[in-house]
């Protein structure tokens, strides 16, 4: 999983995705779906036997061993795991992709920019020069060795949103094109003073910075500046800094970064309080006014920015592994299971340990891949619908492989009913909850639900929503194009130690563990709550696949317009 500092790509790959939030979403929302030929409860019970921790163990250690070399991207790490993916795959029975291959190719490049060490404000009788790093960060994905913006008009444009969901235009009434926009981080529930607007304290998709820099492009803009607050951000400038700094892995597009604006960026807060004085106004009541409904942007008197970057490109293919079990009846709807493949190689030694396994991060994902998909064939009775099981590449580095497939889907979007994800399962036992990250989005809750009511769980929302859970993996990628998405697991009570035992578990986890070579598999670890979430899946999968009708995004969600968009609505 992506750290809650660092921010999915998929804004430089999507773009046009959400387009489709402008028109305003049909108001008979939600059909309930039937559940049309769900398998009897013996067929159930057979199948999901064959999920066992026996089962998750066994694919566990494969992916999680050394030899696996941390899993790497473009490494011979990736070659062993995505060739052992494939061939647990085939071993299985599953047949490839279309083309014959297990191998879905997804050309990276990586963009090293360099900024000009100053940003030049003027105009109104103003010269402010910002200081790269110290009052300024700035990046590109226009795949060029040089961008540069001269004299681009400077506006305010509030959090640089449009969700008509919620009856909210920053853009209102605005023209951009060959100006720069500065917005405020975040979104006006979260960040601001209302809580009744947005989701209140739950981060929207509309608070990610990834998403004003899609919006602003959308409009036209060749600059987008964010201004970083440390409260409602969440994260210190260091953070903002180091991100900003290091080189930029990216999933190739057509038009090579062309649509994206010129320039993205951070200022501080400081620095962005002197540019608003600097064009007579004054940042309180700049933010105070974005608050209200109604805000309309303003221009920053008279004044323009002038920048540049200075980039190193490099190419590299890297892949993404499927497999499908083909729908008896109705072949060509799909069911999408995913997890990712790559975690970080081989890198600085800790205590010794130099070999990042990743064994939670994502081995116990790709673990209860394998044995779902091993659990659907060995079902007595096979699926009306397409099975299809998804590993893919880059998912540390922003999404990449997810946001790839979701930009060239191998399977048409429109017709695939549903992603689900997993991604760091809890290998502390059986639990008696389910947490859903983004409680309240999409109907296949009520899917979960009902799965979870059968192992005598419980369903409870996002504990953190505020971390914006439901931006940090692959699913993501999926619900950014419309396709319905799952990301679940049971880690909030435990059935053994309650609620403390799980707390304190996942906080030495992520102390300790998160990202580091100590995530290694451990032979004391109790799989079967593993197991439990796999099998959860696997009924949901199972259902969904007996079904005809197709689950919906819930009203106020702001991936609806996408699903509506792609489907012909
Ligand atoms: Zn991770």
């Amino acid at each position: 999983m992506l750290p809650i500092t660092r921010f999915s790509a998929v804004a430089g790959l999507l773009g046009q995705a959400l387009t489709s939030c402008q028109s305003q979403p049909a108001s008979n929302t939600t059909e309930a779906s039937q559940p049309a030929a769900t398998a009897t409860a013996e067929t159930a019970a057979a199948s999901t036997d064959t999920i066992s921790t026996a089962s998750i163990s066994k694919y566990l250690q494969a992916v999680s061993s050394d030899e696996m070399m941390g899993r790497k991207p473009f490494t011979v790490g990736e070659e062993r795991s995505t060739k052992y993916l494939a061939d647990q795959f085939q071993k299985l029975g599953l047949k490839p992709g279309p083309d014959g291959s297990y191998y879905q190719p997804v050309p990276l490049v990586e963009i090293t920019g360099t900024p000009a060490a100053t940003m030049q404000i003027k105009g109104n009788g103003q010269n402010l020069s910002l200081q790269y790093k110290t009052d300024f960060v700035a990046f590109t994905q226009r795949e060029q060795p040089q961008v540069a913006v001269t004299n681009s008009p400077l506006v305010f444009a509030g959090y640089g949103v449009v969700a008509p969901e919620y009856g909210w235009d920053d853009y209102a009434g605005l023209d951009v094109k060959g100006k720069t926009v500065v917005v405020l981080v975040n979104d006006p529930g979260n960040a601001g003073t209302d809580t009744t607007l947005f989701k209140g304290k739950a981060m929207t998709y509309y608070g990610r910075w990834t998403y004003k820099y899609e919006e602003a492009a959308r409009h036209g803009a060749t600059g987008v500046l964010i201004v970083h607050d440390t409260k409602p951000a969440a994260y210190p400038w260091s953070v903002v800094l180091s991100g900003a700094v290091s080189p930029k892995l990216r999933a190739q597009t057509a038009d090579k970064g062309a649509s994206k604006c010129a320039i993205e960026g951070w200022l501080t807060l400081d620095a962005a309080k002197r540019l608003f004085q600097a064009a007579g106004q004054n940042y309180d009541q700049l933010y105070a006014a974005a608050n209200q409904k109604g805000f309309r942007a303003r221009p920053l008197d008279g004044l323009t920015v002038t920048a540049s970057i200075q980039n190193k490109l490099r190419r590299q293919t890297s892949r993404n592994v499927l497999a499908v079990i083909p729908g008896t009846t109705r072949p060509n709807e799909y069911i999408i299971y995913s997890a990712h493949w790559d975690h970080f190689g081989v890198g600085k030694a800790i205590a010794g340990d130099s070999i990042y396994n990743g064994a939670v991060d994502d081995g116990t994902g790709l673990a209860a891949l394998l044995s779902i998909a091993e659990a659907f064939q060995k079902a007595p009775q096979k699926p009306a619908r397409s099975i299809v099981f998804l590993a893919v590449t880059g998912e540390e580095q922003g999404l990449l492989g997810s946001a790839y497939y979701a930009q060239h889907p191998v399977f048409p979007l429109n017709k695939t009913v549903a992603d689900l994800n997993m991604d760091m399962l809890w290998p502390y036992g059986k639990m008696k909850d389910l947490t859903v990250i983004g409680y309240g989005q999409s109907e296949l809750e009520e899917y979960a639900r009902a799965a979870a009511k059968e192992q005598g769980r419980y369903l409870l929302p996002d504990q953190t929503p505020e971390t914006g859970m439901f931006y940090r993996s692959d699913h993501f990628s999926f619900a950014h194009v419309g396709v319905p998405s799952l990301y679940a697991s049971g880690g909030f009570e435990s059935r053994t130690g309650g609620k403390e035992a799980i707390a304190r578990q996942r906080q030495n986890y992520t102390t300790n563990m998160y990202h580091k070579p100590a995530d290694q598999f451990d032979p004391n670890w109790d799989l079967s709550g593993i197991a439990q979430d796999a099998q959860l899946y696997f009924r949901v999968g199972q259902r969904l696949a007996g079904e005809i009708t197709f689950p919906q995004w819930k009203a106020g969600s702001e991936f609806k317009g996408a699903r509506e968009k792609s489907i012909g609505r």
